[in-house]
């Protein structure tokens, strides 16, 4: 029926393509733009450890305040950003700056262990692992304080390249964690083989995450093997006491959500975090 209805009616839609295509390739001459003129920013979200106030771990965040239209989320820009190629450009620019936040923040006395960034898949070419080596060499940064997040497609592609500049990055004493977990089709064996050490539960299972629901199930079962292959889990999307209440019990490592901390700016996140001062 849908069919039928998209068929008859598609002729309607082809102003509204038209209009669409117009959009994002003005949307794709702004992101260029905001890349030149340093228009992006960062946010940090803490993660913690079970029983804990002070964050140990926290993740990167890019923001793009655009001037006409406001906040765009990354669900809509980072897409762009890849199709256009403007993602290698701008990940690095996320990855040195957040480095870079890392150590001052070290330097006013936040200590850290990990800070996580997300890497698109588009980004892990043959050139990779270098583009993050430099930016590692130039700044002096412990490869260890790095923990790249990528998602369980790519990870599971078996796509030689990126296997390639997963170890390679992998034997600098970079970590690998694979985002949104349980949403991609990995089979469980595979996950063993994989070179990476920490699994993030996606929001949607913590969501419902109530004792008799499949969503407990499922993150249960995803603690369970990652315990028993030596994997660290962080939950993201915790919003509420039960949920951490039940991920607690279920033996979760990490807690990240909104129940803990928004995203911050970097001077807000040592502010509220900074127990030196
Ligand atoms: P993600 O990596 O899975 O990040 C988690 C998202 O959940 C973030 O959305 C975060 O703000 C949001 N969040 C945190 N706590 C809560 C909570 O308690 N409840 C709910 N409902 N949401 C929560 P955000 O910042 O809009 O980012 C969306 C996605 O965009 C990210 O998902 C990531 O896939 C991508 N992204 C963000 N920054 C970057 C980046 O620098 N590079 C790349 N390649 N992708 C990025
Ligand atoms: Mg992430
Ligand atoms: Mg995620
Ligand atoms: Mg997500």
């Amino acid at each position: 029926k849908a069919k039928e209805l998209g068929r008859n009616r598609s002729w309607m839609y082809q102003p509204e393509l038209s209009r669409n295509m117009h959009s994002r390739m003005s949307l794709e001459k702004d992101l260029r733009d905001a890349l030149v003129q340093n228009d992006f920013r960062l946010v940090y979200q803490p993660q913690f450890r079970q029983n804990e106030s002070n964050p140990l771990r926290v993740e990167t965040l890019l923001r793009w305040p655009h001037p006409l239209r406001g906040l765009i989320s990354p669900h809509e820009f980072i897409p762009l950003a890849e199709t256009s190629g403007l993602i290698m450009e701008l990940g690095l620019w996320v990855l040195r700056s957040a480095c870079e936040q890392f150590l001052a923040w070290r330097d006013q006395g936040l200590t850290l262990e990990k800070i996580a960034v997300n890497v698109s898949a588009i980004q892990i070419n043959g050139s990779f692992a270098e583009s993050v080596a430099k930016i590692l060499d130039d700044l002096n940064f412990n490869p260890q304080w790095l923990e790249l997040e990528v998602t369980e497609s790519l990870m599971m592609s078996g796509i030689t390249e990126v296997t390639q500049q997963i170890h390679l990055l992998r034997n600098m004493g970079v970590e690998f964690s694979i985002d949104d977990f349980g949403t991609g089709y990995s089979s469980l064996s595979k996950i063993k083989s994989m070179p990476v050490s920490v699994l993030k539960i996606d929001q949607s299972f913590v969501r419902d995450i109530s004792d008799e629901s499949s969503d407990y199930e499922i993150a249960r079962a995803i603690i369970m093997m990652a315990k028993s292959l030596g994997l660290s889990v962080v939950a993201e999307g915790v919003e509420n006491q039960i949920q951490e209440d039940t991920l607690h019990r279920l033996g979760c490592d990490w807690l990240q959500g909104y129940f803990y901390g928004n995203p911050l700016s970097g001077e807000e996140f040592l502010t509220k975090y900074n127990t030196n001062q």
